[in-house]
C-alpha cells in the first residue's frame, strides 16, 4: 500500500502485552528549578528541541540505560507531541518521524516537552524505547535512499533487517485467538506486513530488555559488586522469555476482508524474535558489552541455530 496512505489507515500503535495505560498523578511532582527554564525556553523552539534531546541522552546515560542508538539519531529527528492517548500507552508515525507520547509522560502534564527519564517509571521507560527503537529504523530507513544513490551500502542493521523480512517475516505463523497461544495459523504477509512485523518483534525486544535491566537492577542493588548477579538475573529472565514465547510482535492485515477478522495479528511462538536477531540487537542497538552477549550465547548452549 502507499505509504502515504498507509499512515491514515493504519495508526502505527504500539506496544502488545506491554502495554499499559498509563495512570499517573498530575500533581505530584515538581522538577528542579532549571528544568522549568528548559521548558520555558520551549519558546526557542530549536533551541529547545537540541536541549531536550541533550537531556534525554545525558540522562539516560546516568540512569545507565542504553545510549548507542539514541547517539545515531539527529536531534531534531523525532518529532514529539503529547495527547491524551486513550487506546494506547503511545504511537509512532514513520513517515512524519512523529511520537506521540501520553500527556502524562510530558514535563509538568503540560503538553510541551518530555519529562525527565528520572522520574519516569519502568514501565514508561520501556515504552519511551519501544518507540525509541521505531524511531531509530525509521531513520535507517530515512538515511538509506540517499545513501544508496550515492552508491554507498546501507547500514548493517538495516541489511540485516531486510535479510530477515525475507527469512523469516514473509511467512510466518500467527496466533488467531489471544486466548490460545497454542493454535496457531500461516500466513504469507506483503512487504509492508513483513516490514510492520519485524519492527514490532524487534521493538518488543528493546522494551523488555530496559524493562528488565531496570527491574534486575532493582531486585538486586546498584553496587558495582552486584554487577554480575544482575546480569545474571538479566539472562535468567531472558531464557524464561524466550521459553514463554514472549518477543512476539503484530501486524496490520492488508487485506480488508482480513481486517475485518482482527485489527491486528499477533505472531505466534514459532515466529517469535530469533535468537540471532536478539544477539544482534543486543549489540548494535543496545551496545550491550561483548562478554555479556558472549555469556547469553553461551547460556543457550549451542543447540540453537537460525535458519536464516
Ligand atoms: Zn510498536
Amino acid at each position: 500500500m502507499i505509504a502515504g496512505l498507509r499512515s491514515h489507515i493504519i495508526l502505527h500503535a504500539c506496544m502488545t502485552h506491554l502495554a499499559t495505560r498509563l495512570f499517573l498523578l498530575w500533581c505530584c511532582w515538581s522538577g528542579p528549578s532549571f528544568l522549568t527554564e528548559i521548558a520555558v525556553a520551549g519558546l526557542n523552539e530549536d533551541a529547545s528541541v537540541e536541549q531536550t534531546w541533550a537531556r534525554l541522552l545525558a540522562e539516560a546515560k546516568r540512569l545507565q540505560l542504553p545510549t548507542k542508538f539514541l547517539k545515531t539519531l539527529p536531534p531534531d529527528f523525532i518529532h514529539f507531541d503529547f495527547d491524551d492517548l486513550r487506546t494506547y500507552a503511545a504511537e509512532y508515525h514513520p513517515g512524519e518521524h512523529r511520537m506521540v507520547l501520553n500527556r502524562s509522560l510530558s514535563f509538568n502534564a503540560a503538553g510541551r516537552t518530555l519529562r525527565p527519564l528520572g522520574k519516569m517509571t519502568h514501565r514508561e521507560l520501556a515504552v519511551l524505547y519501544h518507540e525509541l527503537f521505531h524511531a531509530y529504523m525509521d531513520y535507517l530507513e530515512a538515511v538509506e535512499a540517499p545513501s544508496a544513490e550515492a552508491g554507498h551500502r546501507s547500514e548493517p542493521l538495516l541489511h540485516f533487517a531486510r535479510e530477515q523480512q525475507a527469512c523469516r517475516y514473509a511467512e510466518v505463523e500467527i496466533a488467531p485467538l489471544a486466548l490460545r497461544k497454542g493454535e496457531t495459523e500461516l500466513r504469507y504477509l506483503t512487504q509492508a506486513e513483513s516490514w510492520e512485523a519485524l519492527n514490532e518483534t524487534w521493538a518488543v525486544f528493546i522494551g523488555w530488555a530496559v524493562w528488565n535491566q531496570l527491574e534486575a537492577r532493582r531486585k538486586i542493588g546498584k553496587s558495582m559488586v552486584h554487577e554480575r548477579e544482575q546480569d545474571n538475573q538479566w539472562i535468567g529472565r531472558f531464557k524464561t522469555a524466550f521459553e514463554n514465547g514472549d518477543f512476539r510482535g503484530y501486524y496490520v492485515p492488508e487485506d480488508p476482508d482480513e481486517r475485518r477478522l482482527a485489527q491486528k495479528r499477533y505472531l505466534a511462538k514459532p515466529s517469535q524474535l530469533t535468537l540471532k536477531e536478539a544477539m544482534i540487537l543486543m549489540k548494535q542497538v543496545l551496545g550491550f558489552q561483548r562478554e555479556f552477549i558472549e555469556r547469553v550465547q553461551m547460556s543457550f548452549g549451542s543447540s540453537r541455530t537460525s535458519a536464516c
